[in-house]
């Protein structure tokens, strides 16, 4: 139920404004389409994202001549459902990372101010607490800010840091920070890298260079190339979302401050669009509110 807590406020708006657009009308026509993808689109589902599933409804009353708004909802879930099952298996509800890797290395991208060294701090704290040990490397070195917050975090989840002054190359930094993580028999790593977005061949070229510099420590490393965008900023995440996985390969996703705003929708357009999976919600600020995100609970709560 705390992600209920959490996304009550997209649940609020997306589902109460979806029974405002049918209030009063029994069939879905144009003018309840219309609505709909006025709905969708400002609860940040995308424009793409958003049409599609106006398509899909569209090939529905067509086959089926007749669509009660009754069942509207219904359809709309098992049409969410099924995009985000296309990109999210949704069996996962634990934290918890593959067997077999020494250590499981996380590459964590994205801008400043989306909560990256907030994920990383609660992801550690999760991964801790199942017995695991981990190293958090402060390859972000472009602001002093970003690697004392690091600090602060990994103090308070009582977690080794490598780090560097501020200024040096990130590369360098992932390299010590994997040389120190294999030392230690560490389980996992997590590594904080580009917190900016100042043009796309320089971030290509930066994370590419981190990437190549990992794999001389750990042959298949990076495991996870963990993208962190903020949940309340609609289109920015988006754009962000375009910029990294053109940049990178993205492998998976976590979408922050689900909690504050009504944007819940961010994560159906989102994870549709760039095909790449969800795999953790932040939900607050505190060291617990992160959840790994299952797309029958996510659906589940957007429609009650
Ligand atoms: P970074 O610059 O990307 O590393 O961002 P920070 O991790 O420093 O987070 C920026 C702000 O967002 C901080 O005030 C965090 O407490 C806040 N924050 C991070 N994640 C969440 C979340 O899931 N919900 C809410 N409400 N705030 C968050």
């Amino acid at each position: 139920e705390s992600l209920d807590k959490g996304l009550e406020k997209s649940k609020t708006s997306f589902f109460g404004k979806l029974n405002k657009a049918v209030a009063g009308k029994s069939k879905v026509d144009d003018d309840v389409l219309d609505n709909l993808e006025e709905i969708l689109v400002t609860s940040d589902v995308g424009v793409n994202t958003t049409l599609k599933v106006i398509e899909r409804i569209e090939e529905r009353v067509a086959k089926d001549k007749y669509l009660g708004t009754s069942e509207l909802n219904q359809i709309l879930r098992e049409e969410i459902a099924g995009l985000l099952s296309e990109t999210n298996s949704g069996e996962a509800t634990e934290f918890s990372i593959p067997e077999m890797k020494q250590p499981y290395v996380i590459m964590v991208v994205g801008v400043n101010g989306v909560g990256k060294t907030t994920t990383i701090g609660k992801l550690a704290y999760q991964f801790k607490k199942q017995g695991l040990n981990v190293v958090l490397g402060a390859a972000d070195t472009f602001r002093a800010a970003a690697i004392d917050q690091l600090q602060v975090w990994a103090d308070r989840v009582g977690v080794p840091i490598v780090k560097q002054s501020m200024g040096s190359d990130p590369a360098s930094v992932a390299f010590d920070t994997l040389q120190s993580a294999v030392t230690q028999n560490a389980d996992v790593v997590i590594i904080d890298t580009a917190g900016r977005l100042h043009n796309k061949v320089n971030l290509m070229n930066e994370l590419t260079k981190v990437k190549r510099v990992m794999k001389k420590v750990v042959e298949d490393a990076p495991h996870d190339v963990l993208l962190v965008l903020d949940g309340s900023t609609g289109q920015n995440a988006f754009e962000q979302a375009k910029q990294f996985t053109a940049a990178t390969e993205v492998t998976s996703l976590a979408v922050t401050k689900l909690d504050g705003t009504a944007k819940g929708g961010v994560v159906i357009g989102i994870s549709d669009q760039f095909q790449v999976p969800v795999k953790y919600i932040g939900v607050g600020e505190g060291i617990e509110d992160l959840q790994v995100f299952n797309k029958y609970e996510f659906v589940d709560s957007f429609f009650r």
